[in-house]
């Protein structure tokens, strides 16, 4: 058990807060039950998702270091809290599709449900001022927030993290169409994957169920107006929950 006290709010994004502790390598991640999407034009609170999609979190992390990918996370608290390790977010958003959807059909003429192979990585610069815009190699490069060889290992995690999840949602009955991670640097220049892993970061189709909305148990019941947002998360934490082991807990 870690023992610690709560310290001042660090940060507060549209999903989460962060908050300091008294001991400089532990900082406290709150999950919150604010929903939004499209850059935060649509808004609102789904009681339990904050809950929902910490408990998902907190075990997808442990399935990663079970699989020798580094991440933030150290153990669950509160049911919607948990304990990481303070990094430096890069700000590039990392993406994996599997399967063609979202804003890639948008962009592209690309039918929705086409299966992609290999797997598509997009990196996108992560800032909402500027609506989180597709990054060119030019461009990433222009930024200057990583090397070429940091960019390497980033790349190299995040298609590590597809293989591990897209093999266990498989095990689940779950299709995994795509995701989004965000990685940062540890004290000691380490990159690890930070952030969240949940369904509000993860695209999730039942592959039990034909209907093409019916089948989604991701945010994109929320983007759609589908309704049944917090049902959809409750199935994928009770399947997640079916295949893991408890996760490691403070309390
Ligand atoms: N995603 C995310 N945060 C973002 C943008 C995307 O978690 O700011 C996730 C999204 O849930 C999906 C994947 O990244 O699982 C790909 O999203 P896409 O680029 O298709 O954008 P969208 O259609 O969601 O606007």
């Amino acid at each position: 058990m870690t023992h610690y006290t709560l310290g001042a709010l660090l940060y507060e994004g549209k999903a989460k807060r962060v908050f300091a502790t008294d001991q400089s390598d532990l900082v406290a991640v709150e999950y919150k039950d604010d929903a939004t999407a499209f850059n935060a034009l649509k808004k609102a609170q789904l009681a339990g998702k904050g809950e929902l999609n910490c408990q998902i979190s907190a075990r997808l992390f442990e399935l990663l270091e079970r699989d020798g990918i580094p991440t933030h996370y150290l153990e669950l608290q509160e049911p919607n809290w948990m304990l990481v390790r303070p990094v430096t977010i890069v700000p590039v958003e990392v993406v994996i599709r599997n399967t063609a959807f979202g804003s890639l059909c948008k962009q592209m003429p690309i039918e929705p449900g086409t299966p992609l192979d290999p797997p598509l990585l997009d990196l996108y610069y992560k800032d909402d001022a500027f609506g989180d815009p597709l990054l060119t190699d030019a461009r990433l490069e222009r930024l200057g927030v990583l090397t070429l060889a940091q960019r390497q290992e980033l790349e190299r995690l995040a298609v590590a993290v597809n293989a591990s999840l897209r093999r266990f949602f498989d095990g689940i009955g779950l299709q995994l169409v795509d995701f989004k991670i965000e990685l940062g640097f540890t004290a000691d220049g380490t990159l690890v994957v930070a952030d969240e892993i949940s369904p509000d970061t993860c695209r999730l189709w039942d592959q039990q169920v034909s209907d093409a909305s019916d089948r989604i148990l991701d945010k994109d019941r929320f983007r759609q107006d589908l309704g049944g947002v917090v049902e959809a998360y409750g199935e994928v934490l009770k399947r997640v929950q079916g295949a893991c082991h408890a996760p490691r807990s403070g309390k």
